[in-house]
């Protein structure tokens, strides 16, 4: 087991994903960037650290880094590539595996992942290649990275054949949170990382939706209904990677809204048009009203997944999406192709209420498609 770093401060919240000799921490709290680098010569001392970056996130948080793993005794390079899903492909992969290799990232050496999902899946998946595995360790800066993918150990690229097809499970050694790097993400990036917040309400946790649907607000500016939301996210992510770490079971839950979602996503190109976030927002609409026009769940239900969505200012239907997107033949085609298919078999999470979401699999496509074709109506 890693030890924790021994710095204790009562502003910061704890979790840690048990995964016998490989857990780790996620430690969550404000100005924990300051502080990354005693906490990782805590875990590794004299490591050589390859920081990968996007511009956008080096303009504003690389120094801070650089200025504290140096005064932690650690030797650092930066390696900073396009912000963007366009990151995640094979041409920026091998970019960053020859800086690393060029920097002399060793098997004792990690590699830390500084900014949003992109960065993540990106640089964690170099570090699990990267002479076959270094270390790793996540430092979210993004709402939807700090809530859901730096957590977990999914890492990987896309392929023109669809998203996230190319890739490996490797678990960080830790996860960083820094609440206050937050303050300089934009509100509709906030807003995309808040869908993957109330998907874990909609998973299982109907209070905890409810809570949302009270706080919001106070989740949007900032303060202790954000960490608290946060910290709740982080630790339902935690305990379902615990209980399934290569999502053989239930961790498929977590892919509520991701299947209409990424289908979505890839029609509209991976672009600006439509961010991840925005794509699981609605794609969880869509669950629900699928699930309800199946007779599963109440139409209330639905309805109310919708309001609060629309009420923090997400988009919940396929014409909330500006410009053309495939007819039904082709969104059919990219849910085929999503990793959530089976031997043809369609795999949805649907749900049987608020909290109440369940794995469906088998899911009869000619009901997907009657679905679709209503609601593009
Ligand atoms: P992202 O990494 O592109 O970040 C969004 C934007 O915000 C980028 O422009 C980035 O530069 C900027 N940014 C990030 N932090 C900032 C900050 N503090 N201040 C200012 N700007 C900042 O996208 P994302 O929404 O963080 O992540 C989406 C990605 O995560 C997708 O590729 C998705 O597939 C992946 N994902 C992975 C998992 C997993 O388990 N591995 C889970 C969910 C999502």
């Amino acid at each position: 087991m890693n030890k924790p770093a021994d710095i204790a401060r009562a502003d910061i919240t704890r979790l840690s994903v048990g995964l016998g000799s490989r857990s780790y921490d996620i430690v969550i709290g404000p100005h924990l960037l300051e502080e990354i680098g005693a906490r990782i010569a805590s875990l590794r001392p004299g490591a050589r650290v390859g920081i990968v970056t996007d511009a956008h996130v080096a303009e504003r948080h690389l120094a801070t880094v650089e200025a504290s793993l140096k005064a932690a005794g650690l030797t650092s390079s930066a390696i900073v590539v396009a912000p963007g899903e366009g990151s995640k492909n094979f041409a920026t992969f091998e970019h960053v595996i020859d800086e690393l290799l060029g920097a002399r990232i060793e098997r004792r050496d990690l590699v830390l992942a500084l900014g949003g999902g992109v960065i993540g899946d990106l640089s964690g998946f170099a570090a699990a290649a990267l002479r076959r595995g270094v270390d790793f360790v996540q430092a979210p800066t993004s709402l939807l990275a700090q809530v859901d993918s730096s957590v977990g150990g999914k890492t990987g690229i896309n392929s023109r054949h669809g998203k996230n097809l190319v890739g490996a499970f490797h678990q960080p050694i830790l996860v960083l949170a820094d609440t206050s790097v937050l303050d300089t993400l934009p509100l509709r990036e906030f807003r995309s990382g808040y869908a993957e917040v109330a998907k874990y309400g909609l998973i299982d946790n109907a209070a905890f939706f409810a809570w949302l649907e009270r706080k919001w607000k106070d989740v949007f500016a900032g303060g202790p209904a954000r960490i608290e939301a946060i910290a709740t996210s982080c630790a339902a992510k935690a305990a379902v990677v615990a209980r399934d770490e290569l999502e053989t079971g239930d961790r498929a839950l977590l892919n509520l809204g991701h299947t209409f979602g990424h289908a979505l996503e890839a029609g509209a190109g991976f672009s600006q048009r439509l961010l991840h976030g925005e794509a699981v927002a609605i794609g969880m609409a869509q669950a629900f009203r699928f699930s309800a026009a199946q007779g599963l769940c109440s139409p209330d239900d639905a309805a109310r997944v919708s309001v609060h969505l629309r009420a923090v200012g997400l988009p919940t239907r396929i014409a909330d999406i500006p410009g053309e997107l495939p007819d039904t033949d082709g969104l059919m085609r990219l849910i085929g192709q999503d990793k959530k298919v089976s031997r043809g078999a369609l795999t949805f999470i649907l749900a049987r209420g608020i909290g109440q979401s369940f794995i469906a699999r088998d899911v009869d496509p000619a009901a997907v498609r009657a679905f679709l074709d209503a609601e593009r109506a």
